[in-house]
């Protein structure tokens, strides 16, 4: 099949991720996300090419084809629709507050949490990564699982992460030691606020056919003793609260921010800054990272692909998302795709300067 040239490919891909929705964020390119595995995975994958008439990447001893993000072994790619595509969304450096999602958006984020919605979504192929992390067999992953402690909780996790974990810890007691002056102590009350720390779990993600990043043994809960009310889990909150996607972020609990930060450091994401959010998740995608940090790089003007920093130093990256989250319309001139996201942080403190009666919560 002859080579379609990359300009017109990338038109036509992205005409075709706007008919599918005009709702989804515009995902990053295929060579972005090969790369980006590429340079998170550096002993795993290599050769990241465009043939035959797609982009692919070699993971372990397989060649994996970008089929629309579905990362498919070459006799799969005929069958590639009935495959889910991964999820590349941009990480955002900060928390997406609902206070600025449109109705327009949350009506969409209620039809994505409905039980119908997540009941038919399709799995994704887990080849890849069963290239990547063993499996996807059950004993096959159990031969690679360690046990550890984490912050004084005991934790069964994949040996892949277990030296990120460790360093995410320490970076997490150090800050806590340079806390202890009196009055100064958020990182020493939220470790001792930890009720329990959960990883390794084979099992699907609760109410759809998705095999959980905890199956891998790649993921980590942090639950506290007590909410006190506050919102931790989406899907939780959707029990008690039509209007889960609206709870404002100082209505729900999270680690302190320091502490997202270090695991952010180490390669991990936090499930917080999903919209269907999860605060107690962090998992192990350094790959999301490092595709911040490429798309940063592009748009500087500086090719990305030649030098090889940390895969979470592409911190500098705002969040690109629909214009439908704002019912805003953004401006060509806008500074950067990020701009949602002004007063984002401001809004994660507890001094936010919303209006409750805004969202017309109900028990939330
Ligand atoms: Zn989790």
């Amino acid at each position: 099949m002859p080579c379609r040239p990359r300009p017109v490919r990338i038109f036509l891909v992205t005409l075709g991720l706007f008919c599918l929705s005009s709702l989804r964020a515009e995902g990053p390119d295929a060579e972005t996300v090969l790369r980006a595995f590429q340079h998170s995975y550096p002993e795993k994958i290599s050769d990241v090419v465009f043939t035959d008439g797609d982009w692919t990447v070699r993971a372990g001893d397989k060649i994996f084809f970008w089929a629309g993000g579905r990362l498919l072994p070459a006799p799969l790619r005929e069958k590639a629709e009935s495959f889910s595509p991964h999820v590349f969304e941009i990480y955002p450096r900060l928390v997406p507050s609902p206070a600025i999602y449109s109705p327009r958006y949350a009506e969409y984020l209620r039809l994505q949490g409905s039980a119908e919605a997540r009941r038919n979504r399709e799995d994704h192929n887990r080849d890849f990564q069963a290239a990547l992390f063993g499996g996807p067999g059950r004993r096959d992953i159990e031969s690679r699982l360690e046990n550890g402690e984490f912050l004084g909780k005991k934790i069964v996790v994949h040996e892949d992460i277990v030296q990120a974990l460790k360093r995410v810890e320490a970076a997490i007691r150090k800050m806590a030691a340079d806390d202890s002056r009196p009055g100064n102590s958020e990182i020493s009350a939220f470790i001792d606020s930890i009720g329990q720390v959960g990883a390794y779990n084979w099992r699907a993600i609760r109410g759809t056919r998705r095999m959980s990043y905890h199956s891998w043994g790649l993921a980590v809960d942090i639950q506290p003793k007590k909410l006190d009310g506050r919102a931790i889990y989406w899907l939780w909150e959707r029990y008690r609260n039509d209007n889960w996607m609206l709870v404002p972020l100082e209505k729900r609990w999270s680690p302190p921010e320091r502490v997202i930060e270090a695991f952010e450091h180490e390669g991990f994401v936090w499930g917080g800054k999903w919209p269907l959010y999860d605060n107690m998740h962090f998992e192990y995608r350094p790959e999301l990272h490092e595709i911040n940090r490429l798309l940063a790089a592009s748009s500087s003007g500086i090719s990305p692909f030649d030098d090889a920093r940390s895969p979470a130093s592409g911190q500098d990256l705002h969040h690109l998302y629909p214009d439908d989250i704002t019912g805003r319309k953004r401006k060509r001139q806008d500074p950067a795709p990020g701009v949602f996201y002004f007063g984002a942080r401001r809004l994660f403190a507890k001094t936010a300067s919303y209006k409750k009666a805004d969202y017309k919560m109900e028990g939330g």
